[in-house]
């Protein structure tokens, strides 16, 4: 893929390189994990690409058209089991995970 094709995000003010890195890498794609109030959380980025399917974002109750990168979360405590936490994930705008 040429460079040039990468999306460019907005600079984190007085940010490290190191911390620009971290969002570059959580932007484009790697999965990781987030705690939130206390509940791990698998987050699994989706490129545009993957994006086939409509799903409806649980942050604004609004549509993620195929063809918009987004995430798909899931718990990551596995309580129920991780084929039951897969088929429980939920596909969130990233922005609105970002900020849920
Ligand atoms: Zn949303």
């Amino acid at each position: 893929m040429p460079r040039s094709n990468r999306p460019r995000g907005r600079r984190p003010r007085g940010g490290s390189v190191s911390e620009e890195l971290d969002v570059e890498r959580i932007l484009l794609g790697a999965r990781h994990t987030e705690t939130r109030r206390g509940t791990a959380w698998t987050v699994q980025p989706i490129s545009a690409a993957n994006a086939q399917k409509d799903y409806v974002c649980p942050g604004c109750g609004r549509q993620i058209p195929p063809g918009i990168a987004h995430v798909a979360v899931w718990r990551a405590d596995g309580v129920l089991g991780d084929l039951a936490d897969l088929e429980g994930r939920r596909h969130w705008h990233t922005h609105c995970w970002r900020i849920a």
